[in-house]
């Protein structure tokens, strides 16, 4: 098939002069210092983007709070309007926000077309019905006010819509914060809220990197703190709001587990395997970065992953055959880099295919490590690229154990064709979701979110919400 067409994103982005400010109380305000955001695919600068100063946020933060009694003071079939709005825009403008997607993080256009911006789509259509449950299914509760939302670059229009969807369901104005790499959405989102109308100050997107994050977190007029991204910066923001009352929930890193038992469907469990760990070039919170596979099959099921990895295809994200894209950035290819290249040092076998990859731009080839223990550091740092390890188990017990050797526990997958066996492993594991026989299962529905250095907290379903409210006296929603 012929590549995607960039040109409709590109002429969005021409149309906004290629230089944006932020988005504050409505609309968009003068761009102040920018910084570049650059398609990974090709290192071509695709627009300038301003890198938000603490009196940006300030600014965001007051007119966040000015709309707060109106939005909260609107009934649940008010605030539904406007979320229901929002989603068809955003089917509506489905492709447009797809490519943008691409050209700016490096993700399969397969992916953002069919996954990343339906699954936007569906997530404020739920919500636009729990806008209308609120007082009914969480009665004496009051939403938080004004909610400060820091995000990652790797689903950046979806973990958007993770954070705004339920936070407005639940009457919330919000201030939020795209990551540095991956604004672009963010803000076709900003021109889509004033397109339907959404009252000025509800949604205020602020641009910007770590110090932009830093000056929400600080602010003392926000009310909680939601932030997504890497375990090493979720303590910091835990450190930050220490005793300052915000309400505060982290969805951090992950190590997953990808157990695979002799008797599992192994034609099945390779193609799983493929979307646990190369999806998104395994940037993925909950990436199955760590095969677990019982001894007695492992040779023949390592055999089967290595001939699966000959026919992956690296290259242009908007070439729809691609299964493999860029990552996000010449910094996150180093970092990926500098892992295996220490790993290299502590032994193991490093298998690549001789595929063609192109040589400009972030791609970097599949990997799968095996002959290394549960002590190599790439069997145990999330590496955040696509990059898979492997071991092997001889029993369940055994296989439970390892899975648990992990300070995370975001998700895990169990491949078996014994039900029982399923059911008896699933619990066992310390991981906020355990799939059977699939992987990557998301609905809005249902929450997600991690145990011990994942974080805390839950989004999607009724607990998250239930992570938008709090028990309160100060007005009844209705
Ligand atoms: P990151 O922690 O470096 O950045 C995340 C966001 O925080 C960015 O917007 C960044 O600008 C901001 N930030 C950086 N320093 C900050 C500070 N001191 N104070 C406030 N904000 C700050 O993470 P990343 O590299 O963008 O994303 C990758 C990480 O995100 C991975 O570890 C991944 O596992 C995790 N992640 C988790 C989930 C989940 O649901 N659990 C989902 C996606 C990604």
């Amino acid at each position: 098939p012929a590549p995607e067409a960039a040109g409709p994103a590109l002429e969005w982005l021409d149309r906004h002069g290629r230089t944006f400010g932020h988005f504050i109380g409505g609309g968009f305000t003068k761009p102040g210092k920018t910084f570049a955001s650059v398609n990974p695919a090709n290192g071509e600068k695709l627009a300038d983007v301003t890198d938000g100063t603490a009196a940006d946020v300030a600014k965001a933060v007051k007119a966040a709070r000015a709309a707060f009694a109106g939005w909260s003071g609107l009934s649940g079939f008010e605030r539904a309007k406007y979320l229901y709005a929002i989603a068809r825009q955003i089917q509506k403008e489905s492709r447009l926000f797809a490519v943008l997607e691409t050209l700016d993080s490096g993700k399969p256009i397969r992916e953002t077309r069919d996954i990343d911006i339906p699954l936007v789509a569906r997530h404020f259509y739920h919500h636009a019905g729990w806008a209308q449950h609120i007082g009914t299914e969480f009665p004496g509760h009051v939403p938080y006010g004004v909610c400060g939302q820091i995000i990652p670059w790797n689903f950046p229009l979806l973990m958007l819509a993770w954070k705004i969807a339920p936070a407005l369901a639940a009457g919330n104005t919000v201030v939020l914060k795209p990551a540095e790499f991956t604004s672009l959405t963010a803000l076709l989102f900003a021109e889509i809220c004033q397109r339907i109308g959404l009252p000025e100050g509800v949604v205020n997107i602020v641009t910007g990197a770590g110090e932009t994050g830093e000056a929400i977190t600080a602010h003392p007029d926000i009310d909680k703190i939601a932030f997504t991204g890497s375990t090493e910066v979720g303590k910091i923001i835990r450190r930050a709001t220490a005793g300052s009352g915000k309400g505060l929930s982290l969805e951090l890193g992950g190590k997953s587990p990808f157990v695979v038992f002799e008797d599992a469907d192994l034609d099945s469990a390779v193609e799983g395997l493929v979307d646990a760990i190369w999806f998104n070039q395994g940037q993925v919170c909950c990436a199955g970065s760590r095969l677990l596979v019982q001894e007695s099959i492992e040779e023949r099921f390592i055999a089967k992953i290595k001939a699966r990895m000959q026919t992956l295809r690296t290259g242009d994200p908007l070439d729809k055959s691609i299964d493999i894209g860029a990552l996000v950035a010449p910094v996150q290819v180093e970092r990926v880099l500098d892992l295996l290249k220490a790993g290299r040092l502590e032994g193991g076998d490093f298998y690549s295919p001789d595929t063609e990859i192109p040589g400009d731009g972030c791609y970097l080839r599949p990997t799968l490590v095996t002959g290394i223990s549960p002590a190599h550091s790439l069997a145990s740092e999330e590496i955040f690229g696509p990059v898979l390890v492997a071991m092997s188990f001889r029993t369940p017990e055994e296989a439970v154990a390892l899975a648990n050797n992990t300070r995370y526990g975001l998700a895990a997958s169990v491949w078996t064709e014994n039900v029982n066996l399923a059911l008896d492993i699933a619990p066992q594991i310390k991981a906020g979701v355990v799939w059977i026989n699939s992987t990557n299962q998301f609905d809005a529905a249902v929450g997600f979110g991690g145990y011990r250095e994942s974080g805390f907290g839950r989004e999607g379903g009724k607990e998250g919400m239930g992570a938008y409210l709090k028990p309160g006296w100060e007005k009844k929603l209705s």
